[in-house]
């Protein structure tokens, strides 16, 4: 595929894969196997020196896994990325990689639950300083940075108000203190927002969610942008020679791909978090229908969320692809396409409310995931926040009649239908 700039939608498809040179396969091989065959001892060596580029052992790379990989860089406009086990496994690789005890990191307080625990617990525990602030508000991300900070990171879109990231101005202050800046792009997908283009150096993603798109596979993915300059004398865990690789200097040596060949052939051989085969399959197959899958999620949300914003039942959307939203110049700069289909409302009569909601859905599933072709719905303060007091729960932006909603990709009206149910039963046990 040469001498032309392929649309989007065509590399969600032909990226990172082509038809099988030995068996002509037109779908994505499963390659289900551990290990690969050597051509002889000299080039073996030469795979364990990494003088040479292949396969050894399924661990560390895997041609399905690595098809997968491909898709996603191009799709971020990144040199290149690393997949592993779950969008956890990929962000702490990072971590790992990046980080030593007396570091720091300042981190947006607006995150996935999940990544505010093991944040505050694993790299607490590694002796490395963090710092939450709220993320729009430019002052605390300046204030936040000491001669210590060695990564920002934050969301496109937070949970649970919704708030857009300013992308490029984060990217600056990072790079003004010669420190990268990385970004979960898991709500917004590369379709709807490229943080790379914006200046972030680093993106990660849960591929569990809207990449694979149908609530089968667990997966995450490192994309990097591949021009941080790991050699300005602050990340001599990149630059300076690796005890853990017979001293190669892994900047020096591999340029723009250092990153990505540390964290692969360091982090991801010594935490093991690989993505199998199978996985990677489904998650590839996933990203072929992403623009389609986004269109609907999107649009669907859109409505639903008017929907219930125009109800006298509801208190709070925290959609910011309404009108009234406070977010509206970051969407228009950076999520022109739309802000994803997740987002939080609040019922006024609290746990009762949120129980009696979601007890009379039909259509929606109750479960802890976002991002599958089907909608999805949860009441965090009886479930995954189930053990903050009501004090705590304020804090982190969650009122006990807050619900979340992951809209999917069926009809709007019949989706609105069931929201109606729920609507109707907080009614009628108030
Ligand atoms: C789900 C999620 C994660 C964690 O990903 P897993 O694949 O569940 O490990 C991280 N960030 C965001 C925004 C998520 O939604």
């Amino acid at each position: 595929m040469k001498d032309r700039d392929f649309g989007f939608a065509t590399r969600t498809v032909h990226a990172g894969s082509r038809p099988d040179p030995t068996t002509g396969a037109r779908a994505l091989p499963i390659y289900q196997t551990t290990s690969y065959v050597f051509e002889d001892t000299e080039s073996a060596a030469a795979y364990f020196n990494l003088q040479e580029y292949g396969n050894t052992y399924s661990r560390i790379m895997n041609p399905t896994v690595a098809a997968f990989e491909e898709r996603v860089a191009n799709l971020e406009g990144g040199v290149g990325a690393v997949a592993f086990a779950s969008g956890l496994a990929a962000q702490s690789a990072v971590l790992f990689t990046l980080l030593r005890p007396g570091d720091h990191v300042v981190t947006s307080s607006a995150l996935y639950g999940g990544t505010v625990t093991q944040f505050k617990h694993v790299l607490g525990k590694l002796s490395v300083k963090l710092d939450f602030v709220d993320p729009d508000d430019m002052d605390a991300w300046r204030a936040a940075i000491s001669p210590d900070t060695k990564l920002l990171f934050a969301e496109t879109i937070g949970n649970p108000g919704g708030n857009i990231l300013d992308i490029e101005a984060i990217a600056k202050l990072a790079h003004d203190h010669d420190c990268p800046f990385m970004v979960d792009n898991t709500f917004a997908t590369p379709y709807l927002c490229r943080p790379l283009d914006w200046g972030a150096d680093i993106v990660v993603h849960s591929a569990t969610k809207f990449l694979g798109g149908h609530g089968t596979s667990l997966g995450g993915v490192v994309v990097d942008r591949g021009d941080f300059d790991w050699s300005n004398g602050r990340f001599p865990v990149v630059a300076d020679p690796s005890p853990a690789y017979h001293g190669l200097q892994f900047h020096e040596t591999f340029g723009v791909y250092g990153f990505l060949m540390k964290l692969r052939t360091e982090t991801l051989r010594d935490l093991g978090a690989a993505m199998s085969p199978f996985n990677a399959f489904l998650l590839a197959q996933g990203i072929e229908t992403l623009p389609l899958r986004m269109r609907q999620h999107v649009a669907n949300a859109q409505v639903v969320a008017e929907f219930l914003s125009a109800q006298p039942g509801v208190v709070k959307v925290a959609h910011p692809g309404l009108a009234t939203s406070i977010y509206r110049p970051l969407v228009e700069k950076y999520l022109p396409e739309g802000t994803g289909a997740v987002f939080c409302f609040d019922l006024p009569g609290g746990r009762q409310a949120g129980s009696s909601f979601i007890e009379a859905l039909t259509l929606f599933s109750h479960l802890a995931n976002v991002g599958d072709a089907k909608s999805l719905v949860i009441h965090p303060a009886s479930t995954t926040h189930r053990q903050l007091s009501d004090e705590e729960l304020a804090r982190a932006g969650i009122a006990t009649g807050t619900i979340r909603l992951s809209i999917g990709i069926e009809d709007s009206n019949d989706l609105i239908w069931d929201l109606q149910q729920g609507l109707d039963a907080c009614e009628s046990n108030s």
